[in-house]
């Protein structure tokens, strides 16, 4: 099978701005992203792409030689140029995977894929997140125990406003009492999307090594298994000629 070949795209700004946020991810957040999977699907071919660089990273040519796009994303999300989010959309219909990471929840891309809301309630207190495994046998949940913990975290609660997913890997329950659907995939055309919650920038979330676990076997899950192109072709000559006496 042909190397994975992965792009980590990063907002790159809470790490100019917070020095907090600096101090655990000095290289970026998206690099300590690309660095998890990288440790962990060492044949892939993991590079980044952030919000500032021309086409922020994903021109057409980028994204037709990308597998799975991982997106991470919060403060500028409408600095996000609608012609890369058609460009992204249109990636997955063809068969791309995509992950979306934690407040990638109200990116542009994530919402038109999923075409809801995508809102939640949140809450900054620095709280005990556990993360319970719904679905032992799914690929996704792959080395992990029936639940994990982050010791520090934002809380996301219910209502989450997406389509139901259709197939739900995990779910986090908080200190301060709210419950999450923080792991949830879906289909769109051909392409395999998967949502994961943990990542608030304050956190070393993305040096946790369950979460890594669960970003790179989701890399796996969601890559391309063919392509669809999409055309609406008048197929004129038929496969057996019509109108043939019927016996
Ligand atoms: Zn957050």
């Amino acid at each position: 099978m042909n190397p994975i070949r992965v792009v980590v795209w990063g907002e790159n700004v809470h790490e100019h701005k917070n020095p907090k946020v600096g101090a655990i991810y000095p290289d970026g957040m998206h690099q300590a992203i690309a660095g998890g999977v990288k440790k962990l699907l060492p044949a892939a071919e993991v590079g980044t792409a952030t919000l500032q660089e021309p086409d922020h990273g994903l021109t057409a040519e980028r994204l037709a030689q990308t597998d799975v796009l991982i997106w991470w994303g919060h403060m500028a999300h409408d600095k996000v140029e609608d012609c890369v989010v058609d460009r992204v959309q249109k990636r997955v219909l063809e068969g791309m995977g995509l992950i979306v990471l934690h407040s990638g929840h109200y990116s542009k891309v994530f919402k038109r894929l999923l075409g809801t809301s995508c809102s939640l309630t949140w809450r900054e207190a620095d709280e005990r997140e556990r993360l319970w495994v719904c679905n032992p046998g799914h690929p996704i949940a792959r080395g992990i125990d029936r639940c994990f913990e982050l010791p520090r975290e934002e809380m996301y609660g219910e209502p989450f406003g997406i389509p139901s997913p259709d197939e739900q890997v995990f779910i986090s329950w908080f200190e301060g009492g709210e419950v999450f659907r923080s792991g949830c995939c879906w289909h769109r055309g051909n392409g395999r999307i998967f949502y994961f919650r943990p990542g608030h920038e304050t956190y070393p979330t993305y040096h946790d090594k369950n979460v890594q676990r669960v970003i790179a076997n989701a890399v796996e899950w969601a890559r391309p298994q063919g392509q669809w192109v999409d055309a609406c072709p008048n197929v004129k000559v038929p496969m057996e000629p019509i109108g043939r006496p019927r016996g």
